[in-house]
């Protein structure tokens, strides 16, 4: 209470802030959270408590504080640049790069397919949840970088090197080619306005180039209603090439270091996730080389 010349309140002075609760943070999300520590242990993950526990202090600390950061300045669109070339950038605050360099340092979209160890997917998915108590937004990439890596198994002699750099405990979130980078992230491509549950309803096209079937080049052509994270390195994407729905890689860049036919058309106006960019894009002869 604000005492005033008479001993009581200053007659602005409109109520006394009481019955509320304490600020969560800071917390400890792995020392604090019992259900999480005995289930880890249950599952086989043991082995990682003290990385998780590294993680816990960083997820219910300065990782939360960048995650009201990043909420609070959402991604920036650049469709051109100041002399009308198209660009496509999305620009992020730095506490969006800080989540993504942290949890890539620790590990969350490598983890499991690095060190092939029992219980690496139960960490896995221990660090992922602390870190999305402080932002889901970049939870999307880490997500879908660690997600993508099994399809790219699937067609080694175009996903080795990819799986190689989106493995690698290394964040770089400049915009530029992904083989110039040690650590890369996957985006992926497939809901269309159309088409998000009923993936068969995807009307992008894929016109072979050289050969058909696996490992082949093709050319995409379509639009897609969600692209969450348009500033990753490569996409999956789902296009229909001549024998059905297929899933194909596309880097955002073409070898020789021009930009690929993906065009950012806007960033959703979204109530929650805002750290996240989720996008619309539009496909035009995008490919692989
Ligand atoms: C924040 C955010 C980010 C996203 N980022 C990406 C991204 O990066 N890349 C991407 O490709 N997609 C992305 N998506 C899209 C998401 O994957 C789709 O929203 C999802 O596939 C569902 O498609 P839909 O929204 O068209 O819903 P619909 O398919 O229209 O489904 C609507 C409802 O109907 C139900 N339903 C649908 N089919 C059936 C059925 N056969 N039987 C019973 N129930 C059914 C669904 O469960 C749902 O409740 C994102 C979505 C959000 C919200």
């Amino acid at each position: 209470m604000v005492q005033g010349d008479a001993g009581g309140m200053w007659p602005a002075e409109t109520h006394e802030v009481f019955n509320q609760p304490e600020p969560l943070e800071p917390f400890h999300a792995w020392r604090s959270d019992t259900a999480l520590r005995e289930a880890v242990a249950r599952e086989g993950g043991g082995w990682a408590a003290p990385q998780l526990d590294a993680y816990g202090a960083a997820a219910g600390g300065p990782l939360f504080a960048a995650g009201f950061l990043a909420e609070r300045n959402p991604p920036q669109f650049h469709p051109h640049d100041r002399y009308g070339r198209r660009i496509n950038l999305v620009e992020y605050h730095p506490a969006y790069h800080e989540l993504m360099r942290a949890a890539i340092e620790a590990g969350l979209p490598s983890l499991p397919w690095t060190g092939a160890r029992a219980g690496a997917h139960v960490a896995r998915a221990a660090l992922e949840y602390m870190h999305n108590q402080a932002d889901s937004g970049s939870g999307c990439p880490l997500t879908m970088t660690f997600a993508a890596i099994p399809a790219l198994r699937l067609q080694p002699d175009v996903g080795a090197d990819w799986i190689n750099r989106a493995t690698a405990r290394a964040y770089d979130g400049a915009n530029r080619p992904w083989h110039e980078k040690a650590g890369i992230t996957l985006g992926m491509a497939m809901t269309e306005k159309q088409g998000g549950t009923d993936v068969r309803a995807n009307t992008t096209r894929a016109r072979p180039l050289a050969g058909t079937g696996p490992g082949a080049l093709y050319a995409l052509t379509g639009h897609k209603w969600f692209c969450s994270a348009p500033m990753c390195d490569g996409f999956l994407v789902l296009g229909q090439a001549p024998g059905g729905l297929s899933c194909f890689l596309l880097p955002r860049w073409h070898p020789d270091g021009g930009l690929n036919g993906l065009y950012v058309q806007r960033l959703k106006n979204k109530l929650g996730n805002r750290s996240n960019a989720s996008s619309e894009i539009e496909l035009r002869e995008a490919r692989r080389g």
